[in-house]
């Protein structure tokens, strides 16, 4: 640990003699001459190595390093620019993604490993590099828009310079800054007025290439060349030609990320955060604005609890936050760059809402979307469902890691007067304040419990400073104590608190938040349900620690009615790998209901829920009739599923092993309901069956009228695609939705029924069902 400050500290020794305003530390965000930043920020992050984080945070940074980074495959991150067309758009992405990641690992790890890897990746690449600046995956043919309706090009080129830049930054190899500038000159002699739009050669409305955005304003940074910063200018004009996606004047006359370009949410995101750049290197507030209007957008009308955004990759209409895996929600290249977008920032204005958010995203979607072991990542991160970890090569698998890196970086900052702390982990740092080295020292277990205790060391003689303290908004009563005494100054939630003075080796603040369990009631789509906050973490049950509650998704927490005074929650325990383990009371179960943190929930495979039943309460407006209900089938089979969780993805089957004759799915409900509409949701497809085989007749909707009365048929699924005992239907996806209208009736239960098909194996034959839903439509 002390060798790794000594070596930062001979950098930052270096880096104090240059002339610059800043400060002497350099920010982990690229080499910057001198001149070339009009706003002076309000906060700086650290470089890698002068923060050693352990704890959970320390934990995660370090398997990102050793089982991820040190373990990509270099030979198909290259592949594709040594044999092109590589195999896909994008494919070429994945380089400069890793050579951000690994580089930043390597400056905060110093481990010899990744430098020799980062080294020949980024060797090799260069290698590929053509004399016109050209460093992709595309043949001269389908260059730079030629690529119509597919063109990731310019995208390819921005990953490029990201890694290239970075690596630049933490080995000094001048080949990297010399490559970055061969590709910002063929970009800038490629496109332009009077020359080819950049917008032709992106997907998503040109988005996907006007996001080379930010490296470009990161090139004009290194080098002071203002032909980069002019062509910066350019790209940001260019949103506002006809058919562009005018991510800056709608986002100022709509304020709303949903109604701007075609709300791809990765791709706007990444426009944002080269915004921020444009307007630190400009101070033009217009660069600013967009991405303070986008913030709040999404921070008020469409963040998940746990920190990130999107479904189907998109943003969606206001508080539309569906929850299971068939959603798509939460792609980590959206919580990656939804975390960038609040450091840039939190760096312009110094304002705490934006480590909030830092807090609530890394804490929970963030080490939710990283397996515990570090070697694989989900796509998207459900909030209801499983977790789908993978580690075959995709967008997400790239960026995860990338925001992993980034870790150590905002820990503490600097500020020209002192030390902003901005997330709790156990930690060591040493910060630059005004030339003095100051040591910030936290011992807690955070985020588990809320007791941290800080120890402050600075150079006898050193001018007073402020350590400035972030008080999250969740903490509703917080006490500060100093050297054992209390402070002047009363901490107030969602703000940092200054304490300002002249410090002296040893001194010592302790911090106690307010962790009392919060019960957060849903609204909208979760109207109904509620979730489990401890201090900065949202907890989900899990059915691995709660094998008797299945499916889990229907657990009804006692206590989360009306009177939410009732609720109390039980620290029961816990281990490295599930966290804290709590356990809450559950309406008529023997035991009680046992809750995880998101992060750790679901990491063996087991399917998890956020949002949870509240007894009593009535459904959300426009929810099925049959939600709660009561669950039946011809056959038990072999998954847990539900199919009145409003959730298709948690699918039910009759598979057992034998030939069914018919297979049926049904919901009995306490108290009749008229009905005049069903909905079924197909489950999911096997090589041996899963579907209803049509040849004999479409699959029946039958009601008792009665309670426990006779099954009385009232509709035939007609819109249920045809299909044998062989063969599925066409259209027949998974969780796909098939609704029939009747009239009125009063039930008690629903059911449907048909013949179940066998696929591969005539020996049998199951069917399977997501969801079973029924409506009644004025
Ligand atoms: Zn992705």
């Amino acid at each position: 640990m002390l060798s790794n400050h000594i070596r930062s500290w001979g950098v930052t020794a270096l880096i104090a003699l240059l002339p610059c305003s800043l400060m002497a530390q350099q920010e982990p965000t690229g080499l910057a001459q001198p001149g070339t930043a009009r706003v002076e920020d309000a906060l700086h992050l650290l470089p890698p190595d002068a923060t050693q984080t352990g704890g959970l945070l320390g934990d995660r940074y370090e398997k990102n390093a050793v089982a991820r980074l040190l373990n990509v495959d270099e030979t198909e991150l290259l592949e594709g620019f040594r044999h092109k067309p590589g195999k896909q758009a994008w494919i070429g992405e994945h380089v400069g993604k890793f050579l951000h990641a690994a580089s930043l690992a390597y400056a905060g790890t110093k481990d010899p490993r990744l430098k020799e890897k980062i080294t020949r990746v980024a060797t090799e690449l260069m290698k590929t590099q053509e004399p016109d600046g050209y460093l992709g995956t595309y043949t001269p043919s389908t260059r730079f828009g030629l690529y119509p309706n597919a063109d990731w090009d310019v995208w390819v080129h921005k990953y490029d310079l990201l890694g290239l830049l970075t690596y630049y930054q933490y080995t000094g190899d001048k080949n990297a800054l010399a490559a970055c500038r061969s590709v910002g000159d063929l970009l800038i002699n490629t496109f332009g007025p009077g020359k080819k739009s950049i917008l032709s050669a992106g997907t998503h409305m040109g988005m996907a290439a006007t996001s080379v955005l930010e490296p470009i304003v990161l090139l004009y940074r290194a080098t002071a060349d203002p032909r980069y910063l002019d062509f910066a200018k350019y790209i940001v004009s260019a949103w506002d030609e006809p058919n562009g996606p005018k991510v800056k004047t709608s986002l100022l006359t709509e304020k709303s990320v949903r109604k701007t370009a075609n709300g791809k949410a990765y791709e706007m995101l990444s426009n944002l955060v080269g915004l921020c750049e444009l307007y630190r290197a400009t101070g033009d507030r217009q660069y600013l604005e967009p991405a303070l209007i986008a913030w709040n957008d999404v921070s008020k009308n469409r963040l998940y609890i746990t920190g990130s955004g999107s479904a189907g990759e998109h943003w969606q209409d206001d508080y539309h936050l569906p929850n299971g895996n068939n959603a798509s929600i939460c792609e980590t290249c959206v919580t990656v760059t939804w975390e960038q977008l609040n450091l840039q920032l939190l760096r312009l204005t110094g304002e705490s809402k934006y480590s909030d958010q830092l807090e609530r995203s890394v804490y929970n979607h963030l080490l939710g979307a990283q397996k515990p072991t570090g070697d694989a990542w989900c796509y998207y991160t459900p909030l209801q469902g499983t977790k789908p970890y993978g580690n075959s090569t995709n967008c997400c698998l790239s960026s995860g890691p990338r925001g992993v890196a980034l870790l150590p970086t905002f820990v503490y900052s600097s500020t020209g007067d002192g030390v902003n702390v901005n997330l709790y982990t156990p930690s060591k740092s040493m910060v630059d304040v005004g030339g003095e080295p100051i040591t910030v020292e936290q011992k807690t277990d955070y985020p588990t419990g809320g007791t941290v205790s800080l120890t402050v060391s600075a150079p006898a003689n050193s001018k007073p400073f402020a350590l400035r303290l972030r008080i999250p908004g969740w903490s509703t009563h917080t006490r500060v104590a100093l050297n054992g005494g209390p402070v002047t100054v009363a901490p107030q939630p969602g703000e940092y608190l200054a304490l300002r003075r002249k410090w002296r080796s040893g001194d010592r603040i302790q911090v106690t938040f307010d962790m009392s369990p919060k019960l957060i009631l849903g609204d909208h789509e979760n109207a109904g349900k509620a979730a489990v906050m401890v201090g900065p973490l949202v907890l989900a049950a899990d059915e691995g620690h709660n094998p008797e509650c299945k499916p889990i998704a229907r657990c009804e927490v006692a206590g989360a009615g009306e009177d939410t005074s009732k609720f109390a929650l039980v620290a029961a325990g816990g281990s490295k790998n599930s966290g804290p383990v709590y356990e809450v009371s559950t309406r008529g179960a023997a035991k009680p209901l046992r809750l995880v943190p998101f992060y750790a929930a679901g990491s063996d495979g087991s399917p998890f829920a956020v949002w949870l039943n509240r007894p009593g309460q009535r459904r959300a407006a426009g929810a099925s009739l049959l939600s709660f209900g009561e669950e039946s089938r011809s056959a038990e089979g072999n998954q847990s599923g539900s199919i009145t969780d409003d959730d298709p993805s948690t699918f039910v089957v009759t598979f057992n092993d034998r030939k069914q004759e018919e297979a049926w799915f049904a919901a009995t409900l306490p108290q009749p309901a008229t009905i005049n509409r069903v909905v079924f949701c197909h489950g999911r497809s096997f090589h041996d069956g899963g579907w209803f085989d049509t040849s004999a007749g479409k699959p029946r909707v039958q009601v008792q009228k009665e309670k426990g009365g006779k099954w009385e048929d009232v509709a035939v699924l007609e819109s249920y695609p045809d299909s044998t005992a062989v063969k599925t239907g066409v259209g027949l996806r998974d969780g796909a939705a098939f609704a029939v209208k009747f009239p009125a009736v009063k039930a008690y239960a629903v059911c449907v029924s048909g013949r179940p098909a066998s696929g591969d194996n005539p020996a049998q034959s199951f069917a399977s069902c997501g969801e079973l839903r029924a409506f009644y439509d004025r």
